[in-house]
C-alpha cells in the first residue's frame, strides 16, 4: 500500500514538473511574439519620423528647386506667364531621392527635390527620375 502511495506521489512530482516545462516554453514563445511585435511598430515610428519633412524644408526645397519638377520641367512660372497665379494650382511636391525604406532622409536638403504630382505618383518608392522619364509622356519636351 506504501508503495503505491511512493508511486503516486512520483508521477505528481513528474507531472507538475512537465507543466512547469510547458509553462516556460509558452511563455518564452509569447515574450518573442510580443518583442517582434513591439519591434516592428518602433521601426515603424522611426520611419515615419524619418520620412517627416518639415514646413519650412519643404519651403527651402521648392524655393531652391524654383517651383519646377526635377523629371519633367513643368513649373510654377510657366503657369504663371499664361495666367497670372495660375502656378498656385500646380501641385508641386517634396520627394526624397532615395526613399526613406532604403535609407534615404527627409531632413537632408540633398535627398529631397521638387516634383510635380504627376511625377511623384509615377516614381513611387521604386524608381529613380531617369526610369521615370523614360516612362512618361506628358507632350512636352523634357529634354
Ligand atoms: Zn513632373
Amino acid at each position: 500500500m506504501e508503495d503505491s502511495l511512493y508511486y503516486i506521489v512520483i508521477l505528481l512530482v513528474l507531472l507538475v514538473f512537465l507543466l512547469f516545462i510547458k509553462y516556460i516554453k509558452a511563455r518564452k514563445k509569447y515574450n518573442n511574439i510580443h518583442s517582434t511585435v513591439r519591434k516592428k511598430e518602433e521601426e515603424k515610428k522611426a520611419t515615419a519620423k524619418r520620412r517627416y519633412v518639415t514646413p519650412k524644408m519643404k519651403s527651402y526645397i521648392l524655393k531652391r528647386d524654383n517651383y519646377t519638377c526635377q523629371i519633367c520641367g513643368i513649373s510654377k512660372g510657366l503657369f504663371d506667364s499664361f495666367i497670372p497665379h495660375l502656378g498656385d494650382y500646380l501641385l508641386l511636391e517634396v520627394d526624397h531621392i532615395v526613399p526613406v525604406a532604403n535609407g534615404g532622409y527627409g531632413d537632408d536638403e540633398n535627398n529631397l527635390q521638387t516634383l510635380c504630382w504627376r511625377c511623384n505618383r509615377k516614381k513611387g518608392n521604386t524608381k529613380t527620375n531617369d526610369e521615370v522619364k523614360r516612362l512618361i509622356d506628358y507632350g512636352i519636351e523634357s529634354e
